[in-house]
This record gives C-alpha cells, structure tokens and sequence, in this order.
C-alpha cells in the first residue's frame, strides 16, 4: 500500500519541491537531485511530506455511529440537545441486521480498521466514541457535530448502516450538509466535494449506490441531522447500506466487507486531501 502512496503522491503533486524550506529552489537544486546517491542525499526540509506518511499533520474525526448500548439506556438517549436551529434526541438505538447483527459493531468495526490505516499513514484520528459496550451509550448528536472545531480538523466522517424495509432497497448513499446560514453555508461547499471523492472511492471498490434514495446518485444533502449542522469542519455521513436487505447484510457483518469499507474510506480521505 505505501509505494502506491508514494506513487500517487507523485503522481498527483509532482516531484517534490525544496520552496518550502526555502533553500536550494531553482534548476540546480532539481538537476543535481537526481545525481545524487542514497548515501549523500540531503536531509528533507521539516515542512516536506514524508512519502512513507502521506497524511502527516492530518486530523481526522471519525464519528463511529450509535453505541451498542444505547437501548439500555432509552432516557439518556431521549434527551433532547441543540442540533442546529432545533433539538433532537440525544441519539437512537441504530438499527440491525435481520439477524439482529447491530449497526453500531458495524459502524465500530469498519471505524477502528480505518483508523489504523490513516494513523499508519501518519494522520491524528480523532474518535467520537472509544468503545462498542452494552453498558454505555452516546455521545449524543452534539457532541459529535462539535468533535474537531477546536482542533480544526481536517475532516470528519460519520459511519453508519441503513434500515430500510422497502423491498430490494440496497447500496451505500452519502450525506451531506447543505448552505444554510448560520450552520452549514461555511462547509458546505468542501463537504460536497468530500461526499463526491467518498461516493467514488466507495464505488472504485465495488460498492454500489443506494437504489431508494432520491435521486438515485448515492448522494443526500440533509439539513436535519445534528452531527453534519454542529461541524465546522468538513463533514460526511455515510449510510454504507441497507442492514435490512440481505445482500448488503452479508457484506456489512463479515470481516472482508468492513475490511473493503475501511479501504474505501482511506482512499477517499487520501484523494480528498490531496485533491
Ligand atoms: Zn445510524
């Protein structure tokens, strides 16, 4: 995976430049780069991206949906808290799979492998939650929507499944906030582009849009959902599929689905940021 990252880095910055260290720009300084041995080759400028860290001095939130205790606890859930010029519940119980597969492991699993694939690629991850526990719920909506303003994170990705009842409704579908004033109209613009990048990464990998979904492009802007309306950040949600629809449950509980879920969401990251 890292020589394609370097590849790609390549690829889409050229080779790299010595302006940010302010030293040695210029014809000489590319001509002479390419004699150069391993043994005498200079040391990189601190500002440099590092190819075998791609994502170096990123920061990432990843807002894993629900908790898997959430039903224990239906008062704590039920409270209601600012979400964006309204309130909602705290947060819901999620939803399962027929088998009764729940989409708060689904959403923890694909999360934590996602997570070690952009720390190995040098990037700070930033969890809203840090367990998958029957005895704990939350964080409510807020607390996910506000995760990473301080830090001014990069970007945030919120993981989840769908359940949807209609026969044959399947496929993965992005949301993202719309130009609303005052919420939304200052990240409005990077996260529809972040949408777009993870539709198509989720796409290269095999996964196929929503087919009950308005509009029928595996794209939603939504205005009523606390998580994207509190962001100050770039931010997405991914309904990754339909839990309800067996094909798609198939995929979302093995080990090779969320495996191929976690792959596609690194590669959208990494074509965001570099984008
Ligand atoms: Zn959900």
């Amino acid at each position: 995976m890292i020589p394609l990252i370097g590849a790609l880095l390549v690829a889409l910055l050229g080779v790299p430049t010595p302006g940010d260290g302010g030293i040695g720009t210029g014809p000489t300084w590319l001509a002479s780069s390419h004699l150069r041995t391993t043994a005498d080759r200079p040391v990189e400028p601190a500002t440099s991206v590092r190819r075998s860290e791609p994502l170096a001095g990123r920061v990432i939130v990843l807002d894993a949906g629900h908790q898997l205790g959430n039903h224990n606890f239906p008062q704590e859930i039920n409270r209601p808290v600012p979400a964006g010029g309204f309130s909602k519940p705290c947060n819901t119980t999620g939803t399962s799979t027929n088998g009764g597969y729940p989409e708060a492991t689904f959403a923890w699993n694909v999360t934590t492998r996602l997570k070690a694939k952009l720390e190995k690629a040098g990037a700070t991850v930033v969890l809203t939650r840090k367990s998958n526990r029957e005895d704990r719920w939350g964080p409510c909506v807020d607390y996910r929507g506000r995760k990473g303003n301080k830090r001014h994170a990069d970007l945030k990705i919120s993981i989840h499944g769908d359940g949807s009842l209609s026969s044959g409704a399947h496929g993965f579908h992005v949301i993202y906030p719309p130009d609303r004033p005052p919420w939304t109209d200052d990240i409005f613009q990077p996260s529809e582009r972040l949408a777009g990048v993870t539709k198509a990464a989720l796409v290269k990998k095999g996964f196929s849009v929503a087919n009950y979904i308005a509009g029928g492009d595996g794209l939603d802007e939504r205005s009523d959902l606390g998580t994207l309306n509190l962001s100050d950040v770039p931010v997405v949600m991914l309904e990754s599929g339909n839990m309800r629809d067996s094909g798609d449950a198939a995929v979302m509980t093995s080990a090779q689905g969320q495996e191929r879920y976690a792959r596609a969401l690194a590669l959208a990251i990494r074509n965001y940021l570099h984008g």
